[in-house]
This record gives C-alpha cells, structure tokens and sequence, in this order.
C-alpha cells in the first residue's frame, strides 16, 4: 500500500471518510466536495492507479465495482430516476488521485456534454 497515497490510506481507516459500503474488494464513500445530492466514491480495496493501470488479474474488479454501483444507487433513491458513473483518467480526464474510483452521481440532471 503506498503510505502516501490519500485512498489507500482511506480504505485502511488512517484517515477519516464517511464510510457506506466495504466488501473484500470495494470501499464505497460520501465525496467530500459533493457535485451532486448524491456523490459516491467507489473505491478499489487495492492500490491501482487508474483504469489504465488495471491488470490482466484485475479483470473482475470494474464489475464488482459497477455492481456494487448499481446497489447503492437503488439502496440511495436514485436508480429509478437515473444517475451518472464517472472514470475520470489522468491530467486532461479530471483524475486528482491516483488510485482507481468511479463515481457515482445523482439527485440532479446531469448535463452533456460534461465540462
Ligand atoms: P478525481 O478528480 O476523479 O480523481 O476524484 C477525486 C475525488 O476525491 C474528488 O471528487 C474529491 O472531491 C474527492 N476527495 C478528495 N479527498 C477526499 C476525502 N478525504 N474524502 C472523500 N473524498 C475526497
Ligand atoms: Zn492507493
């Protein structure tokens, strides 16, 4: 785990994060600068950098994390009237923390295209 990477440090508990869903391979958190009534950070359990990153033994993890995805957005109200999930990839896609996390958005309509 690298010491100074912000989610690894999260999903190990050094640092506080309001918590909703962990499992074996995904950690699920309230975004702390919300963009949406519903802003959740699904995090991989497992130091990977970005999607880019991903190895050939990580090939179940994006459907894990998209299921657990789909299970929030129904245990949060939101997966009747839609939601939005984001991979924002490197400097031009958005990314500011390097370790793999979708995001999941709801409560609001979304504009596209996205800034
Ligand atoms: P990205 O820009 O796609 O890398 O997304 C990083 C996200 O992490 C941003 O939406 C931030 O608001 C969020 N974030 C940064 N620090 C924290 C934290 N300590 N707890 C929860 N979310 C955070
Ligand atoms: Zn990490």
């Amino acid at each position: 785990m690298p010491s100074d990477c912000l989610f690894c440090r999260i999903v190990a508990g050094e640092l506080p994060s309001t918590q909703i869903y962990s499992d074996d391979a995904v950690v699920a958190i309230r975004d702390i600068s919300p963009q949406a009534p519903t802003h959740i950070l699904l995090l991989s359990r497992k130091h990977i950098a970005s999607v880019g990153a991903l190895g050939d033994e990580d090939h179940d993890l994006p459907g894990r994390i998209f299921a657990v995805g789909t299970e929030l957005a129904t245990r949060e109200g939101i997966a009747e009237d839609g939601y939005r999930m984001v991979v924002n990839v490197g400097r031009n896609g958005g990314q500011t923390v390097d370790h793999l996390h979708v995001h999941m958005l709801g409560g609001r309509r979304m504009s596209w295209p996205p800034g």
